[in-house]
């Protein structure tokens, strides 16, 4: 995973953290989501449709990203699909989290280990950090998976 050490990696277990964990899921990297497989004792394709969602987030420019992320409860949402930006605005508890702990604590998202802890400015550069890695090659497998069209931070697959 390439990393700019930008943002530590913080263990903080503040209301603000746990909050955040029923409310809107961090993004992964791609290169942490077959670690967390192994992990579970899943296949990637399996962790994806049992754990996983995609997401998205919009650019500058307007364009409208993807990532992946945990899958969170909403009703008429199931693991595995696509979420929209209009989606992804209503709360939901992340897959993961149960009895007020992230049950994945040490393959945790890229962006959950770097809690922003209410700093929106912080919050969309660390956005922008992730976003270059989910580029069209990493969303292939997940593409297929969902059967949808994703873009990619360099194309769409
Ligand atoms: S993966 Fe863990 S830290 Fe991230 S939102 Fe889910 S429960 Fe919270």
């Amino acid at each position: 995973m390439a990393l700019s050490g930008d943002f530590p990696i913080s263990s903080c277990d503040c209301q603000d953290c746990r909050t955040a964990c029923t409310i809107s899921p961090g993004w992964f990297m791609p290169d942490q989501i077959a670690p967390l497989a192994d992990s579970l004792g899943l296949s990637v394709e399996d962790l994806f449709r049992k754990k996983l969602a995609i997401s998205v987030t919009r650019m500058p420019d307007g364009k409208e990203i993807h990532g992946v992320m945990p899958h969170k409860f909403r009703d008429g949402k199931k693991p595995g699909s696509v979420w929209t930006l209009m989606e992804l605005a209503q709360p939901g508890r992340c897959v993961f989290f149960d009895r007020g702990k992230c049950t994945i604590y040490k393959f945790r998202p890229y962006e959950c280990a770097r809690m922003i802890h209410k700093k929106t400015k912080e919050s969309v550069r660390l956005r922008r950090q992730i976003v270059p890695h989910w580029t069209g090659p990493a969303l292939k497998p997940y593409a297929k998976l969902t059967g949808k069209k994703l873009m990619g931070a360099k194309g769409s697959k």
